[in-house]
């Protein structure tokens, strides 16, 4: 069974109360206390800075509660840093304790000194003032300094072998930052509970949990935390042999570390650089970064971590057949584990020690080490075999797991909500688009619709009602139009008036007089076709626009008109003894002087000139005639 030794790197922000990641205090002294432990996560040194102002506002403004408070902070940063300073804000706080209206904050007192006692190694001590700390906050009903006090005994009893007791303690103290609703003080004390799994030997579980908690950590934004994460993320992966995942771990725990000047955590962070060297053939690159960690753990107060030093430089000197100085590095380790009471680690040094002394061929010691790791392996295994931890696991790792079973619900939940919705967006999204295609048709539905009436209706404009055939507006604006082109060329009109036409009207009547403008129309349209053009003027009177003709073209179209009108058939409105004749005038344009009106009056004038003539004949203007206006009339 692996029985190998942990060292952890405690987090110390839990005795601090309070967590707002956005203080919410209304007293700026409070205000700058909440922001000071919330950096205490993030960055330490902001976070002395913040308690600093602090204690500098209070000189103005006295209160012994939030005194008191600013001191728990900078004892807390001190702590792992100078015990003399630490030990300072310890007294002040404690001579503030009897004007202070929260007295639970004496649990905090003792649990500050309860941490600098156990930086110096004495576990038994501490122990004391822990558990101290626990009764006080209890008494007092404060839930906050009891769930820090709970969690540093659970902590401490766990690094002395008893498990049990240990994960009683972590369990109470995270449903009380449960209640407290301080889900990230939660989740740290899970990663204690993770420690204790990790040192009795569940190092699967153990990497389970920090893994979880170092992505809630990295969202939060806590590198304070993420650095002690990662270095128990590389203790569980030294453990299950993972080397590659260990020096990732402890290099960016190193990393993080330097980024917000953290000492400890770049030490801690070196001397598992140093094991992972050890383990992969590298003694010497072991003992230059430990050379670098003993460096600096000469400025940190921390007993463990000069015994882990030692350890893991007695280990690379023993590989280094560097016997005597191997042996001085782990007596050395072996005095503050022992004084720590730290198991596990004890167990470890007793059996390098006793491999070391044999090799020296120093028996008699050889055997007393042996004696000593077989003591302490036994009383591990006991504890680790121990019913009341493996019940309490059990039902521990049940809670856990339904805790994240539930959150996973919720999320599946959360999801299935936001699927939903976009299912709902989608549909609403086609239904628009269906309304808007609709609109579009509606819309070209109209227009064409408009423009069919609005051509109907020049149509309708352009049309003579009775006959059906272009009206005079219609056959005049293209005259006008042929006369105005460009380059116009000439062209021939022709008047065609019906002869005696008031005599039908008055002898058979209006409606007849209408039917026969019909005929006389539909013979005129037969005989007219493009580019030829014609339409009714008024009355009984049409024109025809012949583009491109001449006089001589002219006429003859006139003499054949003359002769299809007379060809009408005429016999169920007069019987025999009646046709329809009509008379014709014609002009020629001359290209570019011409108008409309110039034309039609020498037409007319023409076609005065036909009626004189006796009706039923076809008569031109006088070609030779310069004077448009006195057109001479020439007979046909
Ligand atoms: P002329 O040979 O000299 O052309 O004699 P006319 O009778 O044809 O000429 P006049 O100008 O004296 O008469 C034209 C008549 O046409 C007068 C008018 O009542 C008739 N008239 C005009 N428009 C219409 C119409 O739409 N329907 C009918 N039935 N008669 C019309
Ligand atoms: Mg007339
Ligand atoms: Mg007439």
């Amino acid at each position: 069974m692996a029985l190998l030794a942990v060292a952890c790197l405690p987090p110390a922000w839990v005795r601090a109360e309070g967590s707002s990641a956005a203080p919410a205090a209304s007293n700026p002294i409070e205000a700058l206390i909440e922001q000071g432990t919330f950096a205490m996560r993030t960055s330490p040194d902001d976070s002395k800075r913040a308690a600093d102002q602090a204690l500098e506002l209070l000189k103005k403004s006295p209160d012994p509660d939030l005194e008191i408070r600013a001191r728990l902070l900078v004892c807390d940063y001190q702590s792992e840093r100078d015990t003399a300073a630490a030990q300072r804000e310890i007294a002040a706080a404690t001579a503030l304790l009897p004007q202070a209206k929260r007295q639970g904050l004496r649990a905090g007192i003792l649990d500050c000194e309860g941490d600098s006692l156990e930086n110096a190694g004495d576990n038994t001590k501490a122990m004391a003032q822990y558990t101290e700390a626990v009764s006080v906050a209890a008494s007092h009903h404060d839930d906050e300094m009891l769930a820090s006090s709970l969690y540093a005994r659970g902590y401490l009893l766990g690094v002395m072998g008893d498990y049990a007791s240990g994960l009683i303690e972590l369990r109470r103290a995270d449903n009380l930052f449960e209640k407290l609703k301080k889900p990230l003080h939660a989740l740290t004390t899970l990663n204690a509970i993770a420690t204790l799994y990790n040192r009795m030997g569940d190092f699967v579980q153990a990497r389970h949990i920090y893994t979880r908690a170092l992505a809630a950590q990295r969202q939060a934004g806590l590198p304070r935390e993420q650095v002690v994460t990662l270095h128990n993320l590389g203790r569980v992966n030294e453990n299950l042999r993972d080397w590659d995942a260990a020096r990732a771990a402890f290099n960016e725990c190193l990393e993080i570390s330097r980024t917000i000047n953290y000492s400890r955590g770049e030490a801690y962070a070196m001397r598992g650089l140093a094991a992972v060297s050890n383990a992969t053939g590298d003694p010497e690159g072991a003992l230059a970064t430990l050379a670098n960690a003993e460096e600096l753990q000469k400025q940190i107060p921390d007993a463990r971590l000069r015994a882990q030093i030692q350890l893991a430089r007695g280990v690379a000197l023993h590989k280094l057949q560097r016997l005597p100085e191997s042996t001085t590095a782990l007596e050395s380790a072996l005095v503050d584990f022992r004084q720590a009471d730290s198991l596990s680690e004890l167990n470890q040094v007793y059996t390098e020690l006793a491999s070391v002394y044999a090799e020296t061929g120093d028996w008699r010691d050889a055997y007393a080490r042996q004696l000593d790791a077989k003591n302490t392996s036994d009383k591990l295994l006991r504890n680790q075999l121990d019913q009341g931890f493996a019940t309490l696991k059990v039902e521990f790792d049940t809670a856990t797991q339904e805790k994240e079973n539930a959150a996973l619900k919720r999320q599946n939940e959360a999801n299935e909500r936001a699927l939903e919705q976009a299912r709902k967006v989608r549909r609403l999204q086609a239904i628009v688009l269906i309304l808007a295609i609709s609109l579009v048709l509606l819309l070209t539905l109209l227009a064409v619709f408009q423009h069919r009436s609005t051509l109907r209706m020049r149509m309708l404009a352009m049309t003579d009602e009775l006959t059906r055939v272009p009206n005079r507006r219609a056959v005049l604006g293209r005259l006008d139009a042929l006369l105005n082109r460009v380059e116009p060329d000439v062209c021939a009109i022709l008047i065609i008036d019906i002869d005696f036409f008031k005599a039908i009207n008055d002898q058979l009547g209006h409606s007849t007089g209408d039917e026969v403008l019909k005929v006389v129309a539909a013979a005129v349209r037969s005989a007219v076709s493009e580019p030829a053009f014609f339409g009714r003027l008024g009355g009984e009177e049409f024109l025809i626009v012949l583009p491109g003709y001449g006089m001589e073209q002219a006429r003859a179209t006139g003499e054949s008109l003359c002769g299809r009108i007379r060809a009408i058939d005429t016999t169920s409105w007069f019987g025999e003894h009646r046709r329809i004749t009509c008379s014709v005038g014609v002009s020629v344009s001359v290209p570019g002087r011409d108008t409309p009106s110039t034309m039609l009056q020498r037409a007319d004038a023409a076609l005065y000139s036909a009626k004189r003539s006796g009706r039923n004949c076809v008569r031109t203007e006088s070609v030779s005639a310069p004077d448009l206006g006195a057109a001479a009339i020439a007979d046909a």
